[in-house]
């Protein structure tokens, strides 16, 4: 029987089989690791025995799409999010900067939060309203424009540039603000802050990513007669013509479906597509042009509670989040101490040794929170993703592909692909939804094409 072939189990390969698979479309998804969830997985810790994230992930209220298939695979509830937008940053020297929205509707909400923000000086509150009023009125920026250009031309001061442009920034975009796309980060600040006043409020993932869509997701396909294979790495793609033909595994077979979604990362699918395609002018030659930008997780085990925040933000810090797991996930009491520190954009820690990597965020946390320096520190796990995320310059957002392709029957999904959105689960889920649509759509447009 004829199929969709999806390559690739993360958050685009597995929305964008839900996505067919609940309108009765049999999916084939093949994924090359023993485990679905590509760059958002959790893997057990050894020594502890717990589940941890490969990076601890946190979702907003604007990502409307992950909405969507987190409530397909029912699993939304798994998701908690704020009241109302809240983020705090610690100051070495013990202080908070605490932004809280008001129940105002947006953009007001944040702008009273400014005015009455915690740890801002009135000067960088008043820097940052002339900012949010330039937000509210503009709907793009040049396409070449960096952040930090843009942060210049808003005559941003230093200050506040590390109490909230950069917390924000950083981790939205994973990339340093030099070489982000200010268009990029633009949009992303208005679907955030000019949406409803839930589009604001972060949410926090109460469990593992396993357990809030891998497993869920394949039972969603399988139970609708699909087919989930692990260990599956595709080798090559095939194509006749205008049209996608076969999958050629590594291990020597072959898969054919009517049609395919590519969801593997840019640098695995130039590896899976016939160099011609790739060369300069080919139908894939945007696959040269894009980066990738690191991201660094350390998993830290205190014999005690150290934080008294959910998660934090630690101010001009090389460590940038930290998220108390303990919490997060509600442990118990005896599993207190539990912490998941992120950097991202980490191209100056991603090199550094896992011995010097620990000291460092041990040392740092300390300088922060004085509880630290009174713990005991019983067990460190780093996380290294080199290739974390795309790397998203204005250049990049110039070249990253549309998910429809010169080839009828081939789409390509993943964060990396163009959805106005930065390298997200909601970016990766958009891509994955418009797929399945595309998908829809030419069978419908098939099925009642006169003969
Ligand atoms: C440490 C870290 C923290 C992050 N934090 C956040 C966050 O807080 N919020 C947020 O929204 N986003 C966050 N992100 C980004 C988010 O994880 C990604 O945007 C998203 O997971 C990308 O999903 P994807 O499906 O596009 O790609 P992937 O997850 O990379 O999925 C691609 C899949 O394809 C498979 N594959 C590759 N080659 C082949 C092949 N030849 N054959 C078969 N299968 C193949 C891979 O194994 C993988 O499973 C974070 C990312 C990292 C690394």
């Amino acid at each position: 029987m004829k199929n969709t072939m999806i390559i690739g189990g993360g958050f685009a390969g597995l929305s964008a089989g839900v996505a067919l698979a609940s309108q009765g479309v049999k999916v084939t998804v093949i994924e090359q690791r023993r485990i679905l969830g590509g760059r958002a997985y959790s893997i057990e810790d050894g020594t502890t025995g717990e589940l941890i994230d490969n990076g601890q992930h946190a979702l907003l209220g604007a990502f409307h799409e992950t909405q969507k298939f987190l409530t397909t695979i029912g699993t939304e509830n798994l998701v908690r999010y704020q009241d109302r937008f809240r983020m705090v940053l610690a100051e070495p020297d013990g202080g908070r900067m605490i932004l809280t929205g008001s129940s105002l509707p947006p953009p007001f909400h944040l702008l009273t939060g400014v005015a009455g923000c915690r740890g801002l000086s009135v000067r960088d509150r008043m820097h940052l309203l002339r900012a949010g009023a330039s937000i509210v009125m503009k709907r793009s920026l040049p396409e070449t424009m960096t952040l930090k250009d843009w942060l210049d031309r808003l005559h941003q001061p230093e200050s506040l540039r590390q109490r909230w442009w950069y917390p924000l920034s950083v981790s939205a975009l994973n990339e340093l603000p030099h070489r982000a796309s200010a268009n990029l980060f633009l949009r992303v600040l208005r679907q955030t802050f000019l949406g409803s006043l839930r589009d604001s409020s972060f949410g926090i993932i109460t469990v593992g990513l396993g357990d809030l869509y891998t497993e869920q997701a394949r039972h969603f396909i399988e139970a609708r007669g699909g087919e989930v294979y692990l260990n599956a790495p595709a080798d090559r793609l095939a194509f006749s013509g205008r049209r996608f033909e076969a999958v050629v595994l590594r291990n020597g077979g072959a898969m054919t479906a009517d049609c395919a979604v590519s969801a593997v990362p840019h640098h695995a699918l130039r590896k899976l597509l016939p160099p011609e395609l790739v060369q300069k002018t080919g139908p894939f030659e945007a696959l040269d042009h894009l980066g990738d930008s690191p991201m660094v997780s350390i998993h830290l085990w205190f014999d005690r509670p150290v934080l008294d925040e959910e998660f934090i933000g630690l101010i001009d810090s090389p460590i940038q989040w930290v998220f108390d797991k303990s919490r997060l996930w509600k442990k118990d009491e005896t599993q207190a101490g539990a912490l998941a520190c992120i950097t991202s954009g980490a191209y100056d820690l991603i090199d550094r040794s896992k011995e010097d990597l620990i000291a460092l965020a041990q040392k740092e946390l300390g300088r922060f929170f004085p509880e630290v320096r009174k713990a005991k520190l019983i067990h460190s796990r780093l996380i290294k993703e080199r290739l974390a995320t795309y790397s998203c310059t204005p250049e990049a957002e110039r070249w990253r592909p549309d998910q429809k392709t010169p080839y009828e029957n081939f789409f390509l999904a993943g964060d990396w692909t163009r959805t106005g959105l930065p390298a997200t689960i909601e970016g990766a889920v958009t891509s994955g939804h418009r797929c399945a649509e595309l998908i829809l759509k030419s069978r419908s447009e098939r099925s009642f094409r006169p003969t």
